[in-house]
């Protein structure tokens, strides 16, 4: 094993910061001996934290309209060749009923950013299952991740009830970022970030792993970025290429990078839940992951006729 990397593996987990400046040599070393040492101290840091208890969230993806142009994204407005669905209030309402039916105290509303879901629908949606919730011998959160809208949005599903609000930063590289995101910009990322903390949503943020153009050092910046956005809770997953977008033929983000991301992740946010993201869980990256650091599932319980139309990236 490479001392000099044992050594900075101890150190991070430590939260010496002097040492995070040596993350991107972590994270390409080629000695498995030391990525083996890293698994097993996040899994030591997650155990310590979170005991034996893996947490499982549903997700319900409502619709797979999108008003943006995310250059890696399956669903973007720009890819005219899928099917558009919109689930109606009653199908949203009957995922999650079956959902919490099946155990899950944890119910997550996705979607691109639709429009057609107005302020109000959504805050009525957020209510009915907040309601639903108190049939249930359990506390039910909802967390929403439908995009960038703006504060009073916000601050009006916050009162119905929502508890959490997941929207990844994507890339910490403020040029990478603005060219695979021709409709928005880091900066206003960012925005919607701080406002839902303040809102006193639990924060859920992330990033993918793999994406053209990034280094290890953005890697670092990445997770470091969760702890300055104070995030609750970080979906960190491998990149993967899908055929009808601008990244067509890009390869494809490495599931052994993203655990080794992950494990680091869990050594410098001992707090944060880290979940085995769906993009993980389809690459077979999902037990790998729990044994690495990560603490929770994320399982679609989307109707499966709608399932194969989420296409955000391809299987
Ligand atoms: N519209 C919402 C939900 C986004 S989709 C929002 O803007 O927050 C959920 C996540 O899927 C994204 O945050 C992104 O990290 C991930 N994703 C999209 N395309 C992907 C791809 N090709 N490979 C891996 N992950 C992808």
């Amino acid at each position: 094993m490479d001392e000099g990397l044992k050594n900075l593996v101890d150190r991070i987990e430590c939260g010496d910061m002097s040492s995070y400046d040596d993350i991107p040599r972590l994270l390409a070393c080629e000695d498995t001996d030391t990525a083996q040492y890293l698994f097993e101290r996040a899994d030591a840091v997650k155990r310590a934290r979170f005991g034996d208890e893996i947490l499982t969230r549903a997700i319900v993806e409502f619709s797979n309209h999108c008003r943006c142009l995310c250059a890696y994204c399956g669903i973007s407005a720009c890819n005219e060749g899928i099917a558009r669905y919109r689930m109606t209030r009653e199908e949203i309402l009957a995922s999650a009923r079956e959902a919490l039916d099946q155990g899950y105290h944890t119910v997550i509303l996705q979607s691109g950013e639709d429009l057609f879901y107005t302020k109000e629908m959504i805050g009525g949606i957020v209510r009915d299952i907040k309601a639903m919730g108190r049939e249930y011998p359990f506390p039910v959160a909802v967390t929403l991740s439908v995009g960038e809208r703006d504060y009073e949005t916000y601050r009006y599903w916050r009162q119905c009830g929502a508890d959490r609000y997941l929207i990844k930063h994507e890339t910490s590289d403020e040029a990478l970022y603005n060219r695979y995101h021709p409709h928005s910009s880091l900066e206003k990322r960012l925005q919607c970030q701080k406002w839902l903390y303040e809102l006193g949503y639990e924060l859920g943020g992330g990033f993918m792993v793999g994406l053209p153009g990034q280094t290890y050092e953005t890697l670092k910046n990445d997770i470091l970025l969760l702890k300055t956005m104070k995030v609750s809770m970080a979906g960190i997953g491998p990149y993967i290429s899908h055929h009808a977008t601008p990244l067509a033929g890009s390869p494809h983000g490495s599931p052994e990078l993203t655990r080794r991301v992950l494990a680091v992740a869990r050594l410098i946010l001992p707090q944060v839940h880290l979940p085995s993201t769906t993009a993980l869980n389809l690459k077979g990256g999902k037990e790998a992951a729990l044994s690495g650091g990560a603490n929770v599932v994320m399982n679609k319980v989307t109707p499966l006729k709608y399932r194969a139309l989420y296409d955000l990236y391809e299987p």
